[in-house]
């Protein structure tokens, strides 16, 4: 049996910066794999069912509460559903893989209670809500609508910051990816 492995989670507002840090954790730890986590929102261009998410609709996702296949999940907006798979992190886990979750603040929060030491949860910090405004926007994947639900949650989130376990502020991106990667080295070596 391997040595088990562990968990990283990295925690923001949407468009703080977790799918960019996460591909760069990515290609640099060839011991990191990401948790694909179901949704019922629809795949944006260039999406993958299976690699980004698994796309699923709202009855399946139900049925899978129902069946207890959800370590967490959250309906975010009117409808949109979240979850992280318990097979996908503890089939990972048990190979001794570090398993990297991409999730929002409630999410990481019930995952970090789960699973304690054995998880390390680094909240990604916009520099401000103006700044993730404009990141948001360029990125141009939110309706006028979903931009609204989202910067509403960003500013709520935001408050949250200081309940994880380590906070790196995402200006430069370079900057905030060497102190992520880092931290995250430090952690997989201990
Ligand atoms: P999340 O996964 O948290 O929603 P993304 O990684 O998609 O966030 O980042 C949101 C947008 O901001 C993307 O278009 C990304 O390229 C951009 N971005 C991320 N970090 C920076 C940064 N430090 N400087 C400028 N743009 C950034
Ligand atoms: P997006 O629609 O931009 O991919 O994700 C919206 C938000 O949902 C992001 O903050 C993302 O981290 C979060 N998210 C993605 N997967 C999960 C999950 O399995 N559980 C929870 N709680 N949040 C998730």
């Amino acid at each position: 049996m391997p040595k088990r492995g562990k968990i990283l989670i990295l925690v923001s507002p949407s468009g703080g910066g977790k799918s960019t840090m996460t591909q760069r954790l990515l290609n640099d730890f060839e011991e990191i794999r990401f948790s694909v986590s179901a949704t019922t929102r629809k795949p944006r261009k260039g999406e993958i069912d299976g690699v980004h998410y698994y796309f699923i609709s709202k009855d399946e996702f139900r049925e899978r509460i129902k069946n207890n296949e959800f370590l967490e999940w959250e309906e975010f907006y009117n409808g949109t559903f979240y979850g992280t798979l318990r097979s996908v992190v503890e089939n990972d886990l048990n190979k001794g893989y570090f398993i990297l979750l991409d999730i929002d603040v409630l999410g990481a929060k019930n995952v970090k209670e789960i699973y304690g030491d054995e998880a390390l949860a680094i909240f990604i910090s916009p520099p401000s809500l103006d700044v993730l405004k404009e990141r948001l926007k360029k990125r141009g994947t939110e309706s006028d609508q979903t931009m609204k639900t989202r910067l509403d949650r960003a500013e709520k989130e935001m408050a949250y910051a200081s309940q994880f376990d380590t906070v790196v502020v995402n200006n430069d991106l370079d900057t905030a990816y060497s102190k992520i990667k880092q931290k995250v080295s430090t952690f997989i070596t201990s």
